[in-house]
């Protein structure tokens, strides 16, 4: 079968931009899909094979309209990558109920409602979700209880969909990337913290955009096409370190 559409949501910049970018290098038309309309229509200007649509991920009306779009747009519907994400940092104590529920209305009501709105074109087509969970969602750190959480929760939902969807052919996987310099992570990293994570991940360094979309546009192809239900993380080997000490190398 020719896969050759995809829906990907926070495309306006960071890692869903790239991972629109590899999507099209395999030739396949693109729904970019974002909040920042403007910044949208710009980076979709200077593409080809893409169509823009606005879209608040987390407001299931607004959902409901976006996948009315897609689908018009775009015919089938083979592959969903639920990308957009918020981080919003800090301890316990101060994160109020307005934040956490900011954090969870993207990072999960959004992924939950794209993929439940697009389930049908999904079926139809025996198509691949790719949803974007974090490190964070597999091991806790300190000012991360609403990001964290909402990604451990995405990587459960995952497994929901793979469970439930896969009598479809429907394949369901989830991306956990470390970190990489987009907007996102540069609002929460210092220049200390980023040191830290170079001690602390064994590849020494941040990973780049294109590096995620790599894994992620595999998940979606055919190459991928036994693999569902499962969290692999993009992150330099930072979670396979138990006792990852920099003092321990030294
Ligand atoms: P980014 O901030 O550069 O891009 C995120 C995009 O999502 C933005 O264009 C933003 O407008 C859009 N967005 C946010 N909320 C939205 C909503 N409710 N509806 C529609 N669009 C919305 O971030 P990024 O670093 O590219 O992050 C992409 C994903 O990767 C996120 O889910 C993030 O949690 C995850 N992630 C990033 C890192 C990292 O270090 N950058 C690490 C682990 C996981």
């Amino acid at each position: 079968m020719t896969r050759s559409t995809a829906i990907v949501t926070g495309a306006a910049r960071g890692i869903g931009l790239a991972t629109t970018d590899l999507f099209r290098a395999e030739g396949r038309r693109v729904a970019m899909i974002d909040r920042d309309a403007d910044e949208l229509e710009k980076v979709a200007a200077e593409r080809d094979n893409v169509i823009a649509i606005a879209c608040d991920v987390s407001d299931p009306d607004q959902v409901d309209a976006m996948v009315r779009t897609a689908r018009a747009e775009l015919g089938e519907v083979h592959a969903l990558v639920n990308n957009a994400g918020v981080a919003e940092f800090g301890p316990i104590d101060d994160c109020d109920f307005r934040m956490w529920r900011r954090v969870m209305a993207t990072n999960l009501d959004g992924v939950f409602l794209c993929s439940q709105a697009l389930a049908p074109a999904l079926k139809e087509v025996k198509g691949a979700i790719v949803n974007i969970a974090s490190i964070s969602g597999l091991r806790a750190s300190t000012l991360r209880v609403a990001y964290g959480t909402s990604k451990a929760a995405v990587i459960h939902l995952t497994q929901q969909q793979a469970a439930e969807w896969g009598e479809w052919g429907v394949r369901a996987n989830a991306v956990c990337p470390g970190p990489v310099r987009t907007k996102l992570a540069m609002a929460v990293h210092t220049q200390e913290i980023i040191d830290a994570y170079h001690d602390a991940i064994p590849l020494n360094r941040y990973g780049s955009e294109q590096e995620i979309g790599e894994l992620i546009t595999f998940l979606c192809s055919d190459r991928a096409s036994y693999v569902t239900g499962q969290c692999i993380a993009a992150d330099g080997g930072f979670q396979s370190t138990g006792v990852g000490l920099p003092a321990l190398r030294r």
